[in-house]
């Protein structure tokens, strides 16, 4: 049955999903107030990892010892503006609970794993489709170490990783500068995550898939969405600030945006932005091959299409607060620590700072599912720090949802009710 989908916000995941809709026949109208692809959105400035292996929740094991001190530390890798602390602190409990015990870790890491397999060669096809192959690469990613110990420390991460089956090289010092002579000799162990793959332009890539979308029949409404009209249990429209958009369902994916159209349908959802910034450090060609991780300096650095970018950072502040550019200056500092290569200091007209807002459920598991309401709004949000990765999968989902069909992969770890 050919029905009418409105999908509410063009990031990466309602990109995926109209494309995914489409495929079914489906009439699609996608609704974006800005530019797909643009700044506004996460989708534009992470970092680009399509890290199929990234099953770990956020507050990763032990991080809730060590809040006291991120409280105090403003330029840790984890910061709590004081004054939003009483907001966030049911979510912020809930978040530290997740990576509270190892069977809580394990117990998302199962979740999450049939959500990231073969992501990356999802995301290389749907690539392939919007005629942007070369913004996507599977030659795996690099967790970089100053040495075996300080990997080992990090060992209950990589065991849980490997009992869901997540496999890596260990490559020691020599074996490591072969593959990255780019990195600081300091660095002297790496894991090696083949499967794993990177995006060298995750805005460009999201511009594409939405304009196949058009080019395939979708349309684009240029306004915001913000509510529902429901007549009974069915959707009879999407509110917009231009009137009304009739259809039989929809899809709310708009990132941190997701929150007040959910609540409008009585779902109050604990999704909360865990910002991020990035440094995008333009002009200089370090020769860096991978993504890399880097344990002590916390710097997430993708080699792209228009430079050398760091993105990271957990800031929780709210939504509306102004952002703190000392937190992007650690990323572009994080570069220069571990890249030789790159000048000490650095002309401030070759570095770019971006702030972007993670939408985050609690325990690291997006919200995948029907609204209470109805059956006719799908949410497809929450996707926090792996929504890049994992927008492939969902879009299917998301699809298969609409047409009544069985999905892929277990959606239980993802049921928006596990909140309500
Ligand atoms: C610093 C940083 C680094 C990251 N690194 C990675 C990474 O390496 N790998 C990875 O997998 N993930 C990463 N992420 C996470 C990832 O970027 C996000 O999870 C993902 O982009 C979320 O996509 P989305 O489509 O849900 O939301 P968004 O990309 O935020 O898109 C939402 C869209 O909805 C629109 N919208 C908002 N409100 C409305 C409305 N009312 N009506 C209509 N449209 C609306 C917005 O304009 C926006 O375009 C990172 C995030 C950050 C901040």
């Amino acid at each position: 049955m050919t029905r009418h989908v409105a999908i509410i916000g063009a990031g990466v995941v309602g990109a995926i999903s109209a494309l995914e809709v489409l495929r079914d026949g489906n009439r699609v109208t996608i609704i974006e107030p800005a530019e797909p692809g643009g700044e506004q959105a996460a989708s534009y400035g992470n970092a680009g990892w399509l890290s199929s292996h990234s099953v770990i929740p956020p507050a990763e094991p032990g991080v809730w010892k060590k809040v006291p001190k991120y409280l105090s530390d403003p330029l840790g890798p984890l910061a709590i503006r004081w004054r939003y602390l009483p907001k966030a602190a049911p979510w912020l409990f809930r978040y530290l609970r997740s990576g509270w015990t190892r069977a809580a870790i394990e117990k998302t890491a199962r979740g999450l794993r049939p959500l990231l397999e073969n992501a990356p060669l999802l995301h290389a096809k749907l690539a392939e489709e919007a005629g942007v192959a070369h913004l996507v690469e599977r030659a795996g990613v690099l967790h970089v170490y100053p040495s075996r110990e300080a990997f080992e420390a990090d060992s209950l991460a990589w065991a849980v990783r490997r009992k869901v089956g997540i496999e890596w090289l260990e490559l020691d010092s020599d074996e490591l500068r072969q593959r990255e002579p780019a990195l600081h000799p300091r660095y002297r162990f790496a894991a090696m995550v083949e499967e794993a793959g990177r995006c060298l332009d995750p805005g460009a890539y999201v511009a594409a898939l939405v304009a196949l979308a058009e080019a395939r029949g979708a349309t684009l409404v240029r306004t915001r969405a913000t509510g529902f009209r429901l007549d009974g249990d069915r959707l009879a429209a999407v509110l917009t600030e231009d009137g009304e958009i009739a259809c039989d369902v929809a899809v709310i994916s708009s990132g941190i945006r997701s929150k007040p159209l959910a609540a409008s349908l009585g779902d109050k959802l604990p999704l909360e932005t865990e910002r991020g910034y990035h440094a995008m450090v333009e002009g200089f060609d370090i020769g860096l091959r991978h993504a890399v991780m880097v344990s002590d300096a916390k710097v997430f650095a993708n080699p792209m299409a228009n430079g050398l970018r760091s993105a990271g950072q957990v800031e929780i502040a709210g939504v509306d607060a102004e952002p703190d550019w000392k937190r992007a200056e650690i990323m572009r500092d994080g570069l220069v620590h571990v890249f030789p290569g790159l000048p000490e200091k650095l002309p401030p007209e070759k570095v770019k700072f971006w702030m972007g807002h993670r939408p985050s459920m609690p325990d690291g598991r997006p919200c995948i599912g029907f609204a209470r309401a109805t059956k006719d709004v799908v949410y497809a949000f929450g996707h926090g720090h792996i929504g890049l990765v994992s927008s492939a999968r969902t879009g299917r989902v998301v699809a298969q949802l609409i047409g009544g069909r069985n999905p892929e992969i277990p959606l239980e770890p993802f049921d928006p009710k596990r909140f309500l």
